[in-house]
């Protein structure tokens, strides 16, 4: 297949956090190398990827010099200004495309998205002013979250409703960036599937992890999830039909709340994803592989789970337990990143729990 990378061949990754970091690490085993581009100094992926470009998303002249020294593009988060892509475009291929990134760039278009696909959402309207507020407000009814509909991730650019008295305040935290009203839906649980799908078309799924945030943030995920037989691969066929649906390339997360009624989509990513981490150690081929495999026109992998895992995030000052953990025999995975403010991912830790 002429789409097919050959060894030696250069991945772009927009984004120099720990995805571009794991994925470069994963593009180097199978014999690749990565070019990351990345605004910030010192970024987690140039420690670990061949070559770093060190530009802003604005900056026309190395954005241009950067694809033409790429055979493919990625990114390892989802908000890459539009017009940056259009130049990158127009020299190298981008994977996933532009479909998937414009709709989960706005939480408005992505409800839309998945409405459209037949799939359950939180029930949503559209607010830029007081008056689209309150009229949703009186559709949803409360509690209610406001959210903005782009640029929040990690629990950011979002306020809860619990009165309609509360309604000006939200819309004023949020300074009147254009915004999305959501039902609280009543979940027992929330899980998420990582789905990929290859430039061939062949989609893989990974079995559903269970999650739990803190503070708006991935605390851990948990495989298995406590789901029936039936309920994961209602996940997985959910999921798979989204990839298809955007007619994807790569890895994707799919957050999804287990409701009496079924699964409610919450949003996906279209990227590897923090929930994914566990597929490290838990399966032969893990997320970062499998991402790299689709967008170098690869097979897909086995991402079959071998292992029962838990994976831990370790945030801001959990980084001083390293020393302890790493005496455990649990997999570390530790970030390069010098300063642990709260809040920040410095790296997370896998735990094998027993065989699948
Ligand atoms: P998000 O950034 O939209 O993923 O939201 C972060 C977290 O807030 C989710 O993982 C949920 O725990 C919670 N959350 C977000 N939206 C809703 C909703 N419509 N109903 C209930 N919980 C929500």
């Amino acid at each position: 297949m002429s789409d097919r990378l050959a060894a030696g061949a250069i991945i772009g990754i927009l984004g120099g956090g720990q995805l571009g970091r794991m994925l470069s690490v994963a593009a180097a085993r199978l014999g690749f190398r990565c070019h990351i581009y990345e605004p910030g100094a010192d970024c987690p992926a140039a420690h670990v990827a061949w070559r770093t470009t060190t530009a802003a998303y604005e900056d026309a002249a190395a954005l241009r010099a950067f694809a033409r020294a790429v055979d493919v593009v990625t990114y390892e988060f989802e908000n890459v200004p539009a017009e940056a892509l259009d130049l990158i475009e127009a020299e190298a291929p981008v994977r996933p495309g532009r479909r998937a990134l414009s709709v989960s760039q706005d939480r408005l278009t992505e409800k839309e998205f998945l409405s459209d696909l037949g799939l359950a959402t939180a029930p949503f309207a559209a607010v830029s002013t007081a008056a689209e507020l309150a009229l949703a407000l009186d559709r949803i009814g409360t509690p209610a979250i406001l959210k903005t509909r782009r640029l929040g991730y990690d629990g950011k650019g979002q306020v809860r409703i619990t009165t309609p008295g509360e309604a000006a305040a939200a819309l004023a935290t949020l300074g009147g960036r254009p915004a999305i009203l959501e039902g609280v839906v009543d979940f027992s649980s929330e899980v998420s599937v990582i789905a990929a799908r290859g430039l061939d078309g062949s989609v893989a799924c990974y079995d559903p992890g269970e999650n739990v945030h803190e503070g708006g943030i991935l605390r851990k995920t948990t495989v298995p999830a406590q789901l029936t037989a039936s309920q994961r691969s209602d996940a997985v066929l959910i999921a798979a039909r989204m990839v298809t649906a955007l007619d994807y390339v790569g890895v994707m997360g799919v957050e999804l709340f287990v409701t009496a009624g079924g699964f409610v989509v919450n949003e996906f990513a279209p990227r590897v994803h923090n929930s994914g981490h566990w597929t490290q150690t838990g399966c032969v081929i893990d997320q970062f592989e499998q991402h790299v495999r689709a967008i170098a026109g690869w097979p897909l992998g086995n991402g079959a789970r071998h292992s029962n895992v838990v994976m831990e995030n370790l945030i801001g000052a959990d980084i001083a337990r390293v020393a302890e953990i790493a005496t455990t025999g649990a997999a570390l995975h530790l970030y390069g990143k010098a300063e642990a403010r709260p809040g920040r991912k410095m790296g997370h830790v896998n735990r094998i729990t027993g065989p699948a």
